[in-house]
């Protein structure tokens, strides 16, 4: 192995990302394209491992992509044709695995990016899965449940023959829950003919999901924290923390970190009306239940009644300037960057990333040098598909564990994952983002490499 990671100027690409929910529309977007990140972060850690060219040919690019249009009948009688993706990034170790998100920015390379980190993210948790990644071009906040659900239906129908629980099984992600995932089976079941509860997961308890899904990502996430903060012998009582984001991620994510004893002090959300994100503080402690209760279904927290229960309304960015000991980014890619990297405060000891790609390059880097500790995305959100991987276990015996247990699993998986990962950190000295990448990918690397494929 070579003895240190190179890190090299990077030109980021010119993908044009205009404002995104979490982020406040700011003057020239700085573009950044999350594919290009993708693999250059893989392209560091495959130089550190010394990957032979074919394979680094091979796990840069994904195995296969599907776009296609959805054309759906609105309810005001006119027909809209939506964009849908599918990208199968790599399936050496399993089917492919990953979600559906449904956003108005998506692109084909955010959503090559995220099945290439949902590769990485079944491997260092180690479940025996691919990675996948579905999208749609569409904005559920202007569209009614039927159209939503001609959207699910209109999706596996063009991908029907290319998905399956011996192929690629989706799940739910950004604006896409477990009704959404409901009505994507039955039409897969139309298709095929028969029932198929293996094909997909975060399915609602009693038609085949698990007890544990929704919290899964959430609590993956401060499973992890918790072990960062043992290892940096702080006490979870003595942290504060501020979020980005309102969503099902944010939520657990505060849930079980307050359980734990830490006050989380600030959270930020996008506010569909000013098409912006607003960061609510109350330095006392946030009151999850209080502020859940004046939330939408999309994690969209009411301003006014925010205010009248006495939170400070900050702009959007400022969740990332707080003085607390510990940063969670928890709503979408590339929002701490090397514009903004310095406004986090001395204090902050830890970041966990609850998003997937929140942190570009140019950032990760400084925050490196600054010694904070950084859990990586796919690290520390992997709770959301390793209980994804408890789902499909489940449904196959079609026989279903308690709350208790599941979450049981999900812990000793989650921390075992952190300290490889750690471990290897600190052997090597390297970045906690780069030894999750190294053991990652020299998994995947050795799947392809033990089928022949390379
Ligand atoms: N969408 C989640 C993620 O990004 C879960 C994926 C899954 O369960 O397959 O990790």
């Amino acid at each position: 192995m070579a003895q240190s990671v190179v890190s090299e100027p990077i030109d980021m690409g010119t993908e044009v990302r205009p404002s995104v929910p979490g982020q406040a529309p700011k003057k020239p977007t700085k573009a950044f394209n999350s594919f290009q990140i993708a693999q250059t972060q893989f392209d560091k850690v495959a130089e550190y491992l010394g990957l032979d060219p074919a394979t680094r040919d091979l796990l840069r690019y994904p195995l296969r992509e599907f776009h296609f249009a959805i054309p759906v009948r609105m309810d005001d009688g006119s027909v809209k044709v939506f964009r849908g993706f599918r990208v199968q990034h790599n399936d050496a170790r399993g089917p492919g695995k990953g979600g559906i998100r449904f956003h108005p920015q998506e692109t084909i390379d955010t959503v090559r990016a995220l099945s290439m980190w949902m590769t990485w993210k079944c491997a260092v948790v180690d479940i025996p899965l691919g990675g996948a990644k579905g999208g749609v071009i569409c904005d559920p906040h202007n569209l009614s449940l039927r159209e939503q659900e001609q959207i699910c239906r209109g999706w596996v129908r063009q991908v029907a023959r290319n998905v399956g629980p011996l192929t690629d099984v989706p799940a739910p992600d950004v604006m896409t829950n477990s009704q959404h995932m409901l009505w994507i089976l039955d039409e897969f079941e139309q298709i095929h003919g028969g029932r198929y509860p293996g094909f997909i997961t975060g399915k609602p308890v009693g038609m085949g999901g698990s007890l544990g899904r929704t919290e899964a990502t959430g609590y993956g996430v401060v499973f992890t924290l918790r072990e960062a903060l043992k290892e940096l012998g702080i006490r979870p009582e003595d942290t504060t923390a501020s979020v980005q984001g309102f969503g099902n991620v944010a939520q657990y994510a505060i849930e079980l970190y307050q359980r734990l004893g830490g006050r989380v002090i600030a959270v930020s959300c996008w506010d569909q009306a000013d098409q912006c994100s607003y960061t609510y503080r109350k330095l006392a402690g946030i009151d999850l239940n209080q502020i859940l209760s004046i939330t939408d279904h999309f994690g969209g927290i009411n301003k006014q009644k925010a205010k009248d229960l006495g939170y400070e309304l900050l702009p959007g960015e400022a969740w990332l300037e707080q003085d607390v000991e510990i940063l969670i980014p928890a709503a979408m890619e590339n929002q701490i960057t090397g514009d903004n990297v310095d406004k986090i405060s001395p204090r902050v000891r830890i970041i966990a990333e609850g998003a997937n790609g929140p942190t570009t390059p140019e950032a990760d880097t400084q925050i490196k040098e600054r010694g904070i500790l950084l859990i990586p995305d796919f690290l520390a959100n992997a709770g959301g598909v390793t209980c994804s991987y408890f789902e499909q276990v489940q449904s196959n015996m079609n026989y279903f564990w308690e709350k208790d247990e599941v979450l049981g699993k999900l812990d000793l998986k989650m921390t075992s994952a952190y300290f490889a990962v750690s471990e290897l950190s600190r052997r090597e000295k390297l970045s906690m983002r780069d030894a999750a990448y190294a053991i990652a990918i020299g998994r995947v690397a050795k799947a392809c490499h033990d089928r022949g494929w390379v």
